[in-house]
């Protein structure tokens, strides 16, 4: 099922040299070199155009999950635990998965999902595990991990044309650099009437260092996935959620570390996030910590104008109908 990320092609696997080649035309793609493997996985990325490096791909398999999945000290395991439930679980990605999974179900009995940067056992994997039997998943992620099935750039994904019939894409638009290329992608593997599941920051600060480009508003969701129909979006995390993600950063300034800012944020003000409770649904997508959108692969363009009636924060006066939003 992969293919050339550069050109589309098929590829071939040399076991001598343990590199993967395209099997192009002469001169339809520059890739002569192939593609490497990492940690036995094709590394099916166009290097030239990705702000990833072949070398530090290899160096990264030391850090990836395998490596540090080991047993470690048992205090600081306790505190990561204790700071977790403190700073609460994602319940909306768990329901929103098993609700893929029921729509998926109605179009094909063994449903192809694709899981993009899914190399960390995240929702999917509970809401999907269950249903093993019942759906294939395909994952994909920068680095390699007992997840991930290949390494590639979500910009220029290695697989062909309408071959999946839902894609999953948690926290990983923001650390894109042209997200409106991904979705793009998304798109183009996605079968006819093929589902999307994506989760994005808005109220969030710089996570994965260098490597966070974007945060994105309600509209500005609707707007990055015009070319498909909305089944549903709204809040994954609320602004209880973002307020204790910013103290945690401000207390990790004045202290000069994030760790302790996160240490001391979480233990003195975990309780904010539980604001989120009395915050209605209007209220909480102008200031969420993450908002999610589910839709449905389209043939349509969803206008500028229906993409401003789609709003669903605040309005203080009525908003003009053009017609409404498609789904
Ligand atoms: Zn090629």
């Amino acid at each position: 099922m992969l293919r050339c990320p550069q050109c589309g092609s098929t590829l071939r696997f040399a076991s001598s040299e343990q590199r993967v080649y395209c099997n192009h035309e002469r001169g339809t793609c520059t890739i002569d070199r192939g593609f490497p493997l990492i940690a036995g996985r094709p590394a099916l990325v166009v290097f030239e155009r990705s702000v990833l490096e072949e070398a530090s791909l290899v160096a990264r398999v030391g850090n990836s999950p395998i490596a540090r999945s080991k047993p470690g000290n048992w205090f600081r395991l306790a505190m990561r635990k204790l700071l977790a439930a403190l700073t609460g679980s994602n319940p909306v990605a768990e329901s929103n998965g098993r609700r893929l999974l029921e729509e998926l179900q109605k179009l094909t009995p063994r449903p192809v999902v694709l899981n993009i940067g899914g190399a960390t056992i995240g929702s999917i994997a509970v809401a999907l595990r269950k249903n093993a039997e019942n759906v294939c998943i395909l994952c994909f992620d920068i680095y390699a991990s007992p997840e991930t099935d290949f390494i590639a750039d979500a910009h220029d994904i290695p697989l062909p044309d309408a071959s999946v019939e839902g894609v999953w894409i948690q926290a990983v638009l923001e650390h894109v650099i042209q997200p409106e290329r991904v979705v793009a992608e998304i798109h183009r593997v996605l079968k006819p009437g093929g589902l999307v599941y994506a989760e994005i920051p808005f109220m969030q600060t710089v996570h994965e260092e260098a490597y966070d480009f974007t945060r994105f508003s309600d509209t500005g969701i609707r707007w990055l996935f015009r070319r498909f129909n909305r089944i549903e979006s709204g809040v994954v995390l609320g602004p209880g959620r973002a307020l204790l993600w910013s103290t945690c950063a401000a207390l990790g300034g004045v202290l000069r570390s994030r760790k302790m800012g996160d240490l001391f944020g979480t233990l003195l003000f975990f309780w904010v996030r539980f604001l989120d409770a009395f915050i209605p649904t209007p209220y909480a997508v102008d200031a969420a910590c993450g908002l999610y959108f589910f839709g449905r692969k389209a043939d349509t363009i969803v206008s500028q104008k229906e993409v401003i009636c789609s709003f669903q924060g605040v309005l203080t006066r009525p908003l003009a109908a053009p017609g409404g939003d498609h789904g």
